[in-house]
């Protein structure tokens, strides 16, 4: 089979092209290395939906992340993923960076980005956001920015794509690509594909895959950011609070997450290594420091988690979206942070390079926009709850305790469309292992579930695909085997 289109990467880029996509007449297939979506630099960053006055004006990442911003409403209403407009400080704690904000401001609304403000009321801002440092001089308020669930995101894509006939393929690493007769030969690790155009959304390997077709016009390299996650309900924020950015970044931020967590982070450091996403003493320091600027009463005792995202960042700077020298070969790379803000107006780009390439993009009558939203415990009332577990038992079974996910949630995120493979999937679907115990008493509940649902043996279950398998024998059997060889030598 000659597919129309084939997507490398299951980011939240390659997701979204690939829903994109699925509304027209086209033969779609995603391949993604490892054994899940959404397991690259989108499992790992701030989830800020930013408003978009933050990039240089001689950026392509400024103009897609001011129209990718508007692009949420639909799609929220469409996919029904986690996702809350709470609105954005950026805080100036001296009267030299007043000017800075202004001129911000004045670009940004001249550029489109709704209803920014900048306020010097300080018990107005202190009404806002009381976390606040009283260090406060002035705040850049932009209500239209934004919280998303990143990995949420990227399912809820990846299932409405299938649900309109994208097909996945995990575990499926490209190794290898030809083009000869205006058809790519795409191999991976596992089997060979054809497609009539590629596109290449793979993160921070897009220059590797770029080159197997003879394109090195560009690099890639990993820039690590650190964060610390504190407990859910620890602290209220009601705002996202930047620091003013730096050259490399967006500084150091203090976050409310969608689940009632709060984060602090990132940093921004240079690194080689594309795989290397361990924390670091200096790191975590480097970030406590920075958001004490912000909220000087940080809840230390209620952290939980220490993790870090890498950013693919291109020697260009600017997002790199191109319909290259290569007939039908589009590269999506260097889609660094506002990416996952950009995620929609990008795949319209692709959309009109793949128009511009003469594909027929006739609108299916089938297609169906809308992903319904997942049942979570949490959202019902005791009524609701008492209803359903009489109906299927699963409701009732609690299996992760700090996050009080029932099974039911779990079976859902196994079987949906691209369903959970692994531990890292069910934990990323739907939270069980996202508490303060961080696993200790779900894993092998989770682990028991994903043997049963799939037909795998309990060895055969992973954290995140080859290689991660948590059990490795039955310990008992071998002691047993032990001491029946004794037994027989007596
Ligand atoms: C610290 C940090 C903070 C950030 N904060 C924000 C923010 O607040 N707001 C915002 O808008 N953006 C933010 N970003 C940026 C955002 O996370 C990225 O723009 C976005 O996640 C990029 O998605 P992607 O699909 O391009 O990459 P990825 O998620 O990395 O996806 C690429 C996929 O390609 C796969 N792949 C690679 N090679 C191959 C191969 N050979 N074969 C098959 N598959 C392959 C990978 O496994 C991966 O799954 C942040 C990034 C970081 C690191």
């Amino acid at each position: 089979m000659i597919y129309d289109v084939i997507i490398i990467g299951g980011g939240v880029i390659g997701c979204c092209i690939a829903r994109t996509l699925s509304k027209y007449d086209l033969k779609i297939a995603l391949l993604e290395k490892e054994a899940d979506i959404s397991m690259g630099t989108t499992k790992a960053n701030s989830g800020v939906v930013h408003a978009g006055y933050a990039a240089d004006r001689q950026y392509i990442k400024r103009h897609l992340s001011i129209h990718g911003n508007k692009l949420y409403t639909q799609a929220y209403r469409e996919l029904n993923f986690p996702f809350q407009r709470i609105g954005s400080f950026v805080v100036a704690v001296e009267d030299s960076q007043i000017k800075d904000l202004e001129d911000e401001r004045k670009k940004g609304i001249q550029d489109g980005v709704p209803n920014l403000e900048l306020i010097f009321d300080k018990k107005r801002i202190k009404h806002m956001e009381p976390s606040l440092t009283d260090d406060v001089v002035a705040v850049l308020h932009a209500p239209t920015a934004g919280l998303v669930s990143p990995y949420e995101l990227t399912f809820a894509l990846a299932e409405n794509a299938a649900m309109n006939g994208v097909k996945f393929f995990r575990s499926h690493e490209v190794v290898k690509i030809k083009h000869t007769d205006y058809t790519f030969s795409v191999r991976t690790l596992r089997d060979e594909f054809k497609c009539r155009n590629l596109i290449n959304a793979a993160g921070l390997y897009a220059a590797n895959i770029s080159k197997m077709l003879g394109l090195d016009y560009f690099d890639i390299m990993p820039r690590k950011g650190e964060y610390i996650l504190f407990d859910r309900n620890a602290m209220h924020l009601n705002k996202i609070l930047f620091p003013i950015p730096t050259v490399v970044s967006k500084g150091i931020l203090v976050c409310p997450t969608l689940h009632g967590n709060t984060f602090v982070g990132p940093n921004a450091q240079n690194i080689t290594d594309t795989e290397d996403t361990s924390t670091t003493e200096a790191g975590l320091k480097e970030i406590l420091e920075g958001a004490k600027k912000l909220v000087p009463n940080l809840p230390l005792r209620a952290s939980i988690r220490n993790f870090a995202g890498l950013r693919a960042v291109p020697n260009t700077h600017d997002f790199i979206i191109d319909n290259t020298d290569v007939y039908g070969f589009i590269n999506v790379a260097g889609i660094l942070s506002p990416g996952l803000t950009s995620c929609f107006a990008i795949a319209e780009k692709v959309e009109e390079f793949l128009e511009l390439l003469g594909v027929v993009m006739k609108v299916k009558e089938d297609y169906n926009p809308i992903r319904p939203r997942p049942e979570r415990f949490k959202d019902l009332s005791k009524k609701e709850l008492d209803k359903k577990i009489q109906e299927d038992a699963s409701w009732g079974k609690i299996i992760c305790r700090c996050e009080v996910i029932p099974e039911k949630e779990i079976l859902d995120a196994i079987h949906a469309p691209v369903g959970a493979r692994t531990v890292d999937g069910v934990k990323f679907r739907c939270r069980p292992g996202m508490g303060r115990c961080a696993g200790g008493f779900c894993r092998p509940r989770v682990i028991e579930i994903l043997s049963r649902e799939l037909n795998l043996s309990y060895e055969e279950v992973t954290k995140k695909g080859e290689d991660t398998n948590y059990l490795i024998c039955h310990t008992k059997d071998l002691l047993l085997n032990e001491i029946n060889k004794g037994e027989e030598a007596e």
